[in-house]
């Protein structure tokens, strides 16, 4: 008897939605299950309505700065339920159209719990469907690390539907989720402290960049605690303060703490005994470069799995799948992993892509730095210290742009156009070639001239 889908995807966010709709179009008989909400991670609980928070928290910035310009802000409130209930109503709007894009697909849509009872076999509730294959694309959830008053704690989720919001809260974590938080929340009016385990937050991004935004943010009125661990956490008393203490000695007070401590792999109950497949380290699924885990049949993508934990990778992986298994014209060749943009929506803002000095300089041996660390034009008229910076990394041999690096207002919408040149293989003299848009602060990325030759010490 043949199989009542050809794929079952387990989990409809990003990558899972796109895999579906994707494979649908290529003739695939294809279910989708989902348990929690459409669009998943991304759409309810992560990109948009993160993003729309960091909008609404400029805008304090945007009312001082207003003055500089002749016009009278003299008096503005800010209504913490107004931007949760309009964010909420657009998120629903998002979650009808991701269900209808897939039902205008032609894929059929199952809600509840899936689990794969063995190859080919997928259960939701009573229901069992029967599959040629399993696509696993669940996502991850917030990793809050082992350590007394850890019931205390708030996780990212938390802050898109707060009752209302703190007066001081702690962020703890270095990452991408604490410091966009970070900001977000001082933006909207709160006294922030981010509490971060090491000497300097973001690792893994450009180190020069790292302490850019370290500087900005202090400026801003972020206090920034770093080389710090918390011991435990208690509350003063029901319904009172946090009292959080630190491996220093040192007894903080917070009305709320946000744990950002890194995401890990969503595997509860999904796999029957007999048929989980190998994981790495982390916890995250193992695939090989078509996706597939050890099980055949089972593949599985996006945050699931052990690579970028961002939306449009798990895009990416989602139409490279469809189309390897279900498509007339098949990828050639693997996703390319390499040069993938990314940006912090801190405030202010990062954006990157390609290597940092530290890895250019291991890669490369010899490279030359450009930099640039200046105020934009919106912000000479008064006297606030808003700077940008920008950082251009060039192999000295080949002169190709190795990295680009940004931090300040617009580093995400600039840094995603210079991507596709940077993807392509641009050289500092093909910038160099390319005349400026003035006055804008992307236009530093073609003029910078004063390179620093750096070589690897023998
Ligand atoms: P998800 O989007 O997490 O989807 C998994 C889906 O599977 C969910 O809907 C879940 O309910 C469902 N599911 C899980 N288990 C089951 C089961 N057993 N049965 C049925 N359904 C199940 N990335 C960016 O690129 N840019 C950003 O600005 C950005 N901001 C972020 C901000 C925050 C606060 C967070 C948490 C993440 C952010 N990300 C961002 C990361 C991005 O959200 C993820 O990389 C992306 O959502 C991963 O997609 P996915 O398809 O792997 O999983
Ligand atoms: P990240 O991996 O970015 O950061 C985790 C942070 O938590 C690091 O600073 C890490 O420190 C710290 N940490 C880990 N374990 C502990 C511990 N036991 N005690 C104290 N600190 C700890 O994870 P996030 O949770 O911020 O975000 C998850 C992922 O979601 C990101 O990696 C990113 O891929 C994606 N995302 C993307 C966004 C975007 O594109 N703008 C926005 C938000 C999320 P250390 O560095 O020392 O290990």
């Amino acid at each position: 008897m043949s199989n009542e889908f050809d794929l079952v995807v387990i989990g409809a966010g990003s990558g899972g939605v796109r895999a579906a709709r994707m494979a649908a179009g290529h003739g695939a008989r294809v279910a989708i299950v989902e348990e929690r909400f459409f669009g998943g991670t991304c759409v309810n609980v992560g990109c948009v309505p993160k993003k729309l928070f960091s909008y609404g928290a400029h805008f304090p910035d945007e009312f001082a700065l207003a003055k500089d310009f002749g016009y009278s802000v003299d008096s503005w409130d800010f209504d913490w339920p107004t931007l949760r209930e309009n964010k909420s109503r657009e998120i629903e709007r998002l979650n009808g159209i991701y269900k209808k894009i897939l039902d205008q697909a032609g894929v059929t849509i199952i809600e509840g719990h899936g689990r794969i009872e063995g190859p080919g076999r997928v259960s939701v509730g009573e229901r069992v469907v029967t599959t040629d294959k399993i696509l696993v694309a669940v996502g991850g959830k917030p990793f809050v690390p082992d350590f007394p008053g850890k019931e205390l704690v708030r996780i990212s989720d938390d802050l898109f539907y707060l009752d209302q919001l703190p007066a001081r809260v702690a962020v703890v974590g270095g990452g991408y989720i604490a410091t966009e938080f970070a900001g977000i929340l001082h933006g909207l009016g709160c006294e922030v402290t981010q509490i971060y385990r090491g000497g300097l937050f973001l690792r893994g991004f450009d180190a020069d960049i790292r302490e850019f935004v370290a500087e900005q943010m202090a400026a801003h009125g972020i206090s920034l605690r770093f080389n710090t661990e918390v011991t435990r956490i208690e509350l003063e008393r029901e319904g009172g303060t946090r009292q959080v203490f630190t491996e220093r000695g040192e007894q903080l007070e917070f009305d709320e703490v946000f744990y950002a401590t890194g995401r890990v792999p969503l595997l509860d109950n999904l796999f029957a005994e007999d048929c989980m497949p190998v994981l790495n380290s982390g916890g995250a699924i193992k695939v090989d470069e078509h996706y597939e885990t050890s099980i055949r049949g089972v593949f599985a993508l996006g945050d699931v799995t052990d690579r970028l934990q961002l939306t449009p990778v798990a895009l990416a992986e989602g139409m490279w799948l469809a189309a390897y298994l279900y498509g007339k014209d098949k990828p050639q060749a693997p996703l390319d992993y390499r040069n993938i943009a990314t940006a912090v929506f801190s405030h202010p803002n990062i954006g990157t892509v390609g290597m940092t000095q530290e890895e250019a300089l291991a890669q490369c041996g010899a490279i030359r730095v450009y930099k640039s660390n200046f105020r934009p034009m919106r912000y000479t008229l008064g006297d606030r210290q808003v700077r940008s910076m920008l950082k251009l990394i060039v192999d000295d041999v080949s002169d190709r742009v190795v990295g680009l690096h940004m931090a300040g207002e617009d580093a995400a919408e600039i840094t995603q156009g210079f991507a596709v040149a940077i993807k392509m293989g641009a050289t500092k003299a093909d910038f160099d070639a390319t005349v400026g848009i003035h006055p804008t602060a992307a236009e530093e990325l073609v003029t910078m001239r004063q390179g620093e030759l750096i070589t690897a010490s023998p």
